[in-house]
């Protein structure tokens, strides 16, 4: 299917499932979809599914994911209410990082899938998200700081970079900045409302 009429996220994710050339196809059980509201006003990206992700299919289940949805909660909000997906779609060997190679070929579909939902903001979940569209960047000056820029190829104009829940999970300091600037999503959400 061509991609021009590759236009819901079912078509976008059966073609990719199908087309995607990621190595890590061989190693991992499943693709991991992105999940949640495909009409969503902000999309949050993660790393790359783990090991619950790769056996349940659903992104974001394990202990991060709970305490996502635990932040999402303190700004009255809800997973139905939100996107959620990663920048690759299948779980690497040990949870090691992504591979550029492997970020790369995923590249494609992650796009065609923001594109098909095209919400106002983008949360980028750590620094291997928010590096895939912003190379130079360091999540340790970036987190909590709204970009707003045009990139080419993609709809969205406004992205925020957070922490990683699972990097601050453990890590008292970065856990209590993480909950501080989860909260200007909400603020943030507000403002392009009023416009
Ligand atoms: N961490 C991620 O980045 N993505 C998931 O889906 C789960 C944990």
């Amino acid at each position: 299917m061509p991609k021009s009429s590759r236009k819901s996220l079912k078509e976008i994710n059966t073609f990719w499932q199908e087309n995607c050339t990621c190595e890590l196809k061989n190693t991992a059980t499943r693709a991991v979809f992105g999940d949640g509201n495909p009409k969503a006003q902000v999309v949050f990206i993660g790393e790359a599914p783990g090991k619950k992700e790769d056996e349940t299919g659903v992104p974001f289940v394990g202990a991060a994911g709970k305490f996502l949805s635990e932040m999402l909660a303190s700004i009255k909000m809800s997973r139905s209410d939100i996107y959620i997906t990663n920048i690759v779609k299948y779980r690497p060997p040990n949870n090691r990082d992504p591979l550029p190679s492997e970020k790369e070929s995923c590249k494609e579909w992650l796009h065609e899938e923001l594109n098909a939902i095209a919400p106002k903001l983008i949360v980028f979940l750590g620094r291997h998200s928010m590096n895939h569209f912003f190379p130079e960047l360091k999540i340790s000056e970036a987190h909590g700081k709204l970009i707003a820029q045009n990139i080419p190829g993609i709809n969205t104009k406004l992205f925020l970079p957070l922490y990683h829940p699972a990097a601050a999970l453990y890590n008292g300091s970065m856990r209590e900045v993480l909950i501080k600037d989860f909260k200007k999503i909400l603020l943030i959400l507000k403002k392009i409302e009023e416009k």
